[in-house]
């Protein structure tokens, strides 16, 4: 008897360590063009649970998301309808992945979503249902690797696989439906519906890829490539921050000119200039083909603003550089003290990173020495300024979420968490305890509703059946959460209807 009793004591007061609620699955291609989106991980995530996606998302993250209408979709049992923005640029995709990140303790979900790039576009980027290639899916499985469905796929105008020049696929061929990116029965590769493998090995005609979908690609690749390595995020200023240098440094006298050159109407460029408005992709596509630059070169790389290319003649191909000359531009890089790396100089210059290595070991090492030590510097520096930023975010009323922290000032999570590790958890902690006050006050609001009402016919001989209450109420929809359906349970057994409940 006493070893029952301490049994549920034991239990009930066992405070189990935090640890991951979910598995620490590794997400597939990330630091790729291919990086894995976000619902194709959550569906091998239930899959590696052996549960239902409805039964992992709709029960896990209901206490982690912060949005009401999400939250109530999950009480239906359902994703509502802001689900197709999921894998984009949006605030829902945000709830997602922190909820994500929480359950599982990873630190880079945030990349199998469009969100680092949010400052950048106007609009989700993402379609609105699921697309796949047919090759691609049957290659994988094939090969004896993982299937998945990469973020590039779902990308807005891309609709052809860049790697078998066959169309996309965005309907089921069995049953013909369009596959949301969430469903109950999802499976990877497969259609959630009638569970169909979607991949198959037959060619299809190939198809060029139109001049557009040329520029999709070279722009959205290295965005998700490069999301998760990323020094900084560009916030919402960046654009019209780019533009302007652009302009100036190109000497442009005037913006009605500047907008002649790209064929752009003058009060749009203004507006971007000016941080009033994004450009539209199809804007993007233009300004970019003018300067002869992908978006993640214009817009994240440092650009010598003068001069770049501004008449759009030069070829994108340049020859490789000869011995001599790469060992021209060693010299030059290590004497003019520039902090880059033999990487990154190989590639600016067009040589090989491997000939000049060979050729040049100790010009190569004191490159990369001073590349070293020039770093170091800029690690306090940038450590400094990450303090600085979490600090003043501490100060801000009301509290904001590590990932609003984040998308503000353009510093990334992993990059504040790891300069920063204990400003960081005071950020994040004290958001989650605003949070659960918020949640704390809007209950106790709600309550009050819901007893007034009550109060209010109980008084007039009418009986507060919960349809009766319902009627009455601010939100009909409160009833949905068993708890605000405990309080009126409550509240009816206080005042002696205990037989009727
Ligand atoms: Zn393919
Ligand atoms: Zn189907």
């Amino acid at each position: 008897m006493n070893d029952m009793k301490f049994d549920n004591l034991f239990l009930d007061k066992l405070k189990i360590p935090p640890r991951s609620t979910l598995y620490n699955l590794e997400p597939i291609g990330l630091g790729t063009p291919y990086a894995e989106s976000l619902t194709s991980y959550i569906s091998r995530l239930s899959q590696s649970h052996n549960l239902k996606v409805t039964t992992l998302v709709c029960k896990t993250f209901t206490t982690l998301v912060n949005k009401e209408y999400i939250e109530q979709a999950f009480q239906t049992g359902g994703f509502g309808s802001s689900i197709r923005y999921i894998n984009g640029n949006s605030p829902v995709s945000l709830e997602y992945v922190s909820a994500l990140e929480e359950l599982t303790t990873r630190k880079d979900l945030l990349y199998l979503t469009m969100n680092s790039w949010s400052g950048l576009f106007s609009k989700n980027v993402i379609g609105d249902t699921r697309k796949w290639c047919p090759i691609c899916l049957e290659e994988l499985k094939s090969n004896g690797k993982e299937v998945y469905e990469p973020l590039i796929w779902y990308i807005k105008g891309i609709d052809t696989c860049d790697r078998h020049q066959v169309k996309l696929e965005d309907k089921c061929t069995n049953c013909g439906k369009k596959l949301q990116f969430l469903h109950n029965n999802l499976i990877v590769g497969h259609c959630q519906y009638c569970s169909v493998w979607l991949g198959r090995d037959n060619q299809k005609n190939s198809t060029n890829l139109s001049e557009y979908e040329i520029f999709l690609f070279n722009t959205f690749k290295p965005l998700i490539e490069n999301a998760l390595g990323l020094q900084y995020i560009p916030t919402k200023w960046k654009i019209g921050h780019v533009l302007n240098k652009v302009m100036k440094e190109n000497n442009f006298i005037s913006v009605t000119q500047f907008a002649k050159y790209f064929d752009i109407h003058q009060t749009m460029l203004s507006n971007w200039i000016n941080n009033k408005a994004k450009p539209s992709i199809e804007s993007m596509f233009k300004i970019s083909n003018k300067l002869n630059l992908s978006i993640y070169e214009l817009f994240y790389c440092n650009q010598n603003w003068s001069n770049i290319n501004i008449q759009g003649k030069k070829s994108f191909k340049r020859s490789l550089l000869s011995v001599k000359e790469i060992e021209n531009e060693l010299r030059k890089a290590i004497n003019d003290k520039r902090n880059i790396s033999l990487h990154k100089l190989s590639n600016e210059k067009n040589f090989s990173y491997m000939t000049a290595k060979r050729n040049f070991p100790s010009l190569c090492e004191r490159l990369k020495a001073a590349y070293k030590t020039n770093n170091k510097v800029e690690e306090i520096l940038r450590k400094d300024e990450i303090d600085k930023k979490l600090m003043a975010t501490l100060e801000l009323e009301p509290p904001i979420s590590f990932m609003q922290f984040s998308i503000n000032t353009g510093i990334p999570i992993v990059n504040a968490k790891r300069y920063s590790p204990e400003l960081s958890k005071k950020v994040i902690d004290r958001y989650l305890k605003f949070r659960a006050e918020e949640k704390a006050k809007r209950f106790r609001v709600i309550e009050e509703e819901i007893r007034n009402v009550i109060f209010e016919l109980d008084r007039n001989g009418i009986y507060p059946g919960i349809k009766t209450v319902q009627k009455k109420l601010s939100d009909p929809n409160y009833f949905i959460k068993k708890e605000f359906r405990t309080v009126w349970e409550i509240e009816l057994e206080k005042l002696g209807y205990k037989n009727k409940v």
